[in-house]
């Protein structure tokens, strides 16, 4: 046990901590069939990723919970590890193969840019898990995974032919969106939307057999050269006529049917829709009911290509100018309009996307969806905050198949193999050399990877060893809790829910945490482009990470987004000084023996029986807090219990008896100090920590010791009543002496009229000290001069104190004196403002308003004093 130093200091601290930890072992979780077993699997973390504040708030919460369940006995495993990341760390890895080289992917060759991306990820792979440790998050170490170790590879190839075999993985030729920056297809969770202001542009399409024309609305004429039809409803009695017949192409000249489908909405633009089938998805759709032919206008990067006509080789902006030029030229154009319309972008990179109709691999999502909401609706997995199971179940109701290849080289290659020679695909757990089917050498692997979220979706039992039968599956599977954050329900919850049936034929999780966003101190997202982000490593090193978990806790409820702000940081960082202050302060007065943990005595004082009884409800309530993962209130609760009842009164009424060297109190103390510790211990690690070993205790570390359990027999209700009863007296004297001016050194005679004498006299003790009585006396019946004292009432006494204990009278006439000429004074001087006609006339009517006020205020100030000069005489 070691002497507190003067002030916390938490970078001198937390790293040796965090090392004692690891080092020990505590974080590590073993198969033990003597504990019952609580499991979380970390939302794995980009693996160049550096960490923000969402993570941050993130791994909090999750350290809070484990840390919680471990010292209440369970087998806590907090399996971490890190995502590879598809698109995000290509990207990054691109960019710099970029600025440092002038080099493209395409240069290097696919092996060799693999090697660069490996060796990218072994330079600022560890960059993220050593920012989490900083954080004092408990992960097991010894099961650190990545999405493309080994067996998280093996698990994706056992998945993919699984599905495969069962039908539910397929290739098709699909409308899919495409980045052409990234130069990838995405899933449409990956694509995010925005309102922007567009232009709708009125066509007119000759009809072919020369009897008119038809004027279509678009909000895109760069794509009219892959228009294969015109589509009405067949309900709009304007176009009924023309369904059957075709029209002309303006400028391609090429001939293309009208058709009714009543998608087509007749309110909107002319009620003639030009069809694109290979470049929209709702048109895809009317392409497929109306057999129209598919012409795919542009090239992966977006630019024209060779069905483009005049215009191959433009990028799609340059081309959407040169068409409604050569259209308005042509006579083509009837009028463009200012129109509104919802642009879809890349979740990574902000561009533009572009549908596009191309081979793709994808999830039939039908057969899956079903069992995954069965588990949500039966409450195998619930959602916390409730509502969030609504908007799993909705998404899943109307969830479309899952585009899973992507045209990058950085992830889980498809495990198909191409024949050159016969043609023939074989989809295979291991590589294949040999056609199967003619025996060719001629093999060509599949070029496109797996979506990043395909291995992540695999995490829960990937990470548990799955697809073999390990111990660890059968005892950590199914986890008891994820924790993250609702923007990412779709992309990777709902994948793991239903991968998780399929799979290990049981849900992934009890419990689905859904925590909000952290934002800015007024209310906005963090974000680059703002500029607005707090680097969460730097209030560590400001203010420890103590101070950044407890804010992160505090003021946050499930599901709801939360605020920070450098006050509540501070705030939080009071807060660790007033605990190491109250703690160094208690430690400097201990005489007992300091190498075992304290046994409350069984001579308990009021007070004493008041704080234990408080200690023991803050146990319950804390507890069943963290249960119902009401993160926020266990800590404001353990805020309000250490700050105001155990260092505000109980501390202060205890110096006394510490004086006396009474070991009672040092044991009570010691023991609320020590347990109020271990409850704050999953919200402030390492000063608990600190505070615990250097109080007397048993066993290596209060991260392993043993939740403090509700004991009736610690319950005094009668005490905490009487408690109560004499800190309301303490209080209400205080505020009278604060309202009297009266000076915490003059000391004055208490007279207590109380029917509750045995608790008053039992509580006499407190009085000198706390209400800066010179004497205590307890009185039967009103005081014969009561008129000259100054008195309170409380709920169970009456207060009387002498006025001449109280006051200096010479000094405090002349005091009031004093104030009333100046107040006086000062009614003058508005006084003459407001008798100016000139101020009345020509200043603002609020201005005028104002002064009033101020001559009223003035007056009843005035008022106040001088009845507090009467009542001296
Ligand atoms: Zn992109
Ligand atoms: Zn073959």
């Amino acid at each position: 046990m070691s002497e507190l130093p003067k002030t916390y200091d938490p970078k001198s601290v937390e790293d040796k901590l965090y090392k004692f930890w690891v080092d020990s072992g505590f974080f590590h979780a073993e198969v033990n069939p003597d504990k019952k077993p609580y499991t979380i699997v970390i939302p794995p973390p980009n693996v160049t990723g550096q960490l923000h504040m969402g993570h941050a708030f993130d791994e909090t919460l999750q350290d809070i919970l484990i840390r919680t369940k471990r010292m209440q006995g369970y087998e806590a495993l907090w399996m971490p590890g890190t995502d590879h990341a598809g698109i995000a760390t290509q990207i990054k890895v691109e960019e710099n193969l970029r600025k440092e080289e002038g080099l493209t992917r395409y240069d290097l060759g696919r092996e060799e840019f693999l090697k660069r991306v490996w060796a990218w990820k072994d330079k600022f792979g560890n960059r993220i898990i050593s920012q989490l440790k900083k954080l004092g998050t408990s992960c097991d170490w010894d099961r650190e995974r990545f999405t493309m170790d080994e067996g998280c590879s093996k698990a994706v190839r056992e998945v993919f032919v699984n599905l495969y075999n069962k039908g539910l993985i397929y290739k098709g030729h699909r409308i899919i969106n495409w980045c052409p920056h990234c130069a990838t297809a995405l899933s449409d969770t990956e694509v995010e939307y925005e309102t922007q202001p567009g232009k709708l542009w009125h066509i007119r399409y000759p009809l072919a057999d020369g009897s008119g024309d038809l004027v279509v609305a678009t909000t895109r004429p760069e794509t009219f050269m892959g228009d294969t039809g015109v589509a009405v409803n067949p309900n709009d009695e304007r176009y009924k006529h023309l369904i059957g017949k075709t029209c002309i192409l303006p400028i391609m000249n090429r001939e293309i049917p009208i058709f009714g489908d009543e998608y087509v909405d007749m309110e909107f633009g002319t009620g003639c829709v030009k069809v694109t089938p290979c470049h929209d998805p709702n048109d895809f759709e009317m392409g497929q009911r109306h057999n129209l032919e598919q012409i795919l206008v542009f090239n992966e990067d977006a630019t024209v290509n060779a069905n483009g006509g005049k215009y191959e080789g433009m990028d799609r902006y340059e081309c959407r100018k040169a068409v409604v030029k050569d259209l308005e030229e042509g006579g083509w154009l009837v009028k463009i309009e200012d129109h509104e319309h919802n642009v879809g972008t890349c979740y990574r990179c902000g561009t533009t996307v572009e549908p596009m109709t191309s081979a793709q691999w994808f999830v039939k999502m039908a057969p899956l969806a079903k069992p995954a909401m069965d588990v949500v609706n039966e409450g195998k997995t619930k959602f916390v905050p409730d509502r969030f199971s609504k908007t799993y179940l909705r998404w899943m109701e109307n969830v479309h198949d899952w585009c899973i290849s992507r045209q990058l080289w950085w992830g889980h290659r498809i495990p198909a193999f191409y024949c050159d020679d016969c043609g023939e695909m074989t989809v295979s757990k291991t590589d294949v050399c040999t056609c199967p089917k003619c025996g060719s050498k001629n093999i060509r692997q599949e070029e496109d990877v797996l979506d990043t979220w395909f291995s992540s979706a695999l995490w829960p039992f990937s990470t548990l060893g799955w697809p073999d039968k390990t111990k660890e599956l059968d005892y950590f599977y199914p986890t008891s809790t994820l924790v993250t954050g609702y923007d990412i329900i779709f992309f990777w919850v709902a994948r793991m829910i239903f991968s998780g049936v399929e799979h290990m034929g049981e849900t992934p999780f009890k419990t689905v945490y859904i925590h909000g966003l952290v934002r800015d101190a007024q209310g906005r997202k963090m974000s680059k482009s703002l500029g607005n982000g707090i680097d969460p490593l730097e209030v560590i090193d400001q203010y420890g990470a103590d101070a950044l978990r407890f804010t992160l806790a505090t003021g946050n409820s499930p599901g709801n987004d939360m605020r920070f702000s450098d006050e509540r940081v501070q705030a939080s960082r009071n807060f660790c000084n007033k605990i190491w202050n109250a703690s160094r302060f208690i430690q400097m007065n201990l005489t007992i023996d300091k190498d075992k943990a304290v046994e409350l005595p069984s001579d308990l004082a009021i007070e004493d029986k008041w704080i234990i009884s408080k200690f023991n409800t803050l146990v319950a309530d804390v507890t069943r807090n963290i249960d119902q993962y009401e993160l926020g209130l266990a800590a404001a609760k353990l805020n309000d219990f250490i700050w105001e009842n155990f260092c505000d009164w109980y501390i202060e009424i205890a110096k006394t008896r510490l004086q006396t060297g009474d070991e009672n109190v040092q044991k009570v103390l010691c023991y609320v100090l020590s347990g109020a510790m271990q409850l704050l211990h999953p919200f402030m690690p390492f000063i608990t920590e600190t505070i615990w070993q250097a109080l007397p205790h048993e066993g290596p570390s209060v991260m392993v010791s043993a939740w403090p359990e509700y004991k009736d027999e610690l319950h005094f209700a009668a005490e905490e009543a009487q408690m109560e009863s004499l800190m309301d007296a303490v209080r209400a004297i205080r505020n009278r002496r604060a309202e009297m001016n009266v000076p915490p050194s003059k000391k004055a005679k208490v007279l207590i009229l109380t029917e509750k004498k045995d608790t008053f006299s039992a509580g006499a003790g407190f009085f000198p000290k706390l209400a800066y009585a010179s004497e205590i006396e307890l009185i039967d019946a009103v005081p014969a001069d009561a008129a000259k004292m100054a008195s309170v009432v409380t709920g169970d006494a009456q207060i009387y104190m002498p006025m001449g204990d109280l006051i200096d009278f010479e000094a405090e006439r002349a005091r009031l004196g004093k104030e009333k000429s100046k107040v006086e004074a000062d009614i003058d001087f508005v006084m003459k403002k407001l008798n100016n006609p000139k101020f009345v006339d020509k200043a603002p009517e609020k201005v005028v308003a104002a002064e009033r006020e101020k001559a009223e205020k003035l007056r009843e100030h005035l008022a106040k004093l001088e009845e507090s000069i009467a009542a001296l005489n």
